[in-house]
């Protein structure tokens, strides 16, 4: 597939899922890249907040995926998985992916991403594919537990190649969207793979040893009394190594 993108490049923006979600409704073509140098409301998952001072790529994708509403959780990996193959390739460096939406190099979390998106029943309209990297930022612009590219490399990046290395290795993997070599390759590269962790979910907490995770995305965990929980949500703490 051959896809035309088109990248709008901002100064900045409160957050570049907002502006792309906004595009997207006003019938934007797929694969409009929404990029800002910095945001100012960037967001997490739920309510979690998203620092993206400038030095970081944060940016996101307008896709239209022909495929029904419950695959559509796939793409979070399939995004991790292309991101990290991109950001190896051009630095060299081991960067690993941590259930279920983070990057992190060592233990400590590199970038995140976001999929939001507009669904009809089976069928998604579009989705807001959100990536966000710490790439030149240095320790005291990074909240606790981060780390950028720049820390560990000791190199300035250039962060208009990294992001159309990134960009590129999406769009060629996006035809596997369908595919379990998504989740296969993503487990090859997961960080607790398989290491005792800890899964906080709304109203309860899960613990044991992640062993996998299946076809949808969830994350396949041995408990304690050795039975095997699949959990399809929550924040996830690594025990030990
Ligand atoms: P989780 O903590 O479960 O991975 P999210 O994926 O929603 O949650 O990420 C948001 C969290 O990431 C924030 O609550 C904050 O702890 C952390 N965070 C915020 N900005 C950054 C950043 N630039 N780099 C690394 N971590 C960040």
């Amino acid at each position: 597939m051959v896809a035309s993108l088109k990248i709008l490049h901002y100064k900045r923006l409160e957050s570049t899922n907002t502006t792309a979600y906004r595009l997207a409704l006003q019938s934007a073509s797929e694969w409009t890249v929404v990029v800002a140098d910095f945001q100012t409301k960037g967001r997490g998952r739920g309510r979690n907040k998203w620092e993206s001072p400038k030095g970081g790529l944060w940016f996101s994708i307008l896709l239209r995926p022909e495929v029904p509403t419950p695959k559509l959780p796939l793409l979070q990996f399939l995004a991790a998985v292309a991101t990290r193959q991109a950001l190896e390739n051009e630095t060299g460096l081991s960067v690993k992916l941590k259930w279920p939406n983070d990057l992190v190099l060592g233990h400590e979390k590199l970038g995140g991403i976001l999929i939001e998106s507009k669904t009809l029943g089976n069928t998604v309209s579009f989705a807001i594919l959100g990536i966000g990297l710490n790439i030149n930022q240095l320790k005291a612009q990074l909240p606790p537990g981060a780390i950028s590219l720049r820390l560990v490399s000791g190199k300035q990046q250039d962060l208009r190649l990294l992001l159309r290395a990134i960009l590129e290795q999406i769009i060629s993997s996006y035809d596997d969207f369908n595919s379990s070599k998504i989740m296969e390759e993503w487990w090859r590269n997961c960080v607790h793979r398989p290491s005792r962790v800890q899964v906080t979910l709304p109203n309860h907490t899960v613990t044991g040893i992640s062993r996998g995770v299946d076809k949808d995305g969830s994350l396949v965990i041995e408990t304690d009394d050795r039975r095997i929980r699949k959990v399809n949500e929550g924040s996830l703490r690594i025990l030990d190594d």
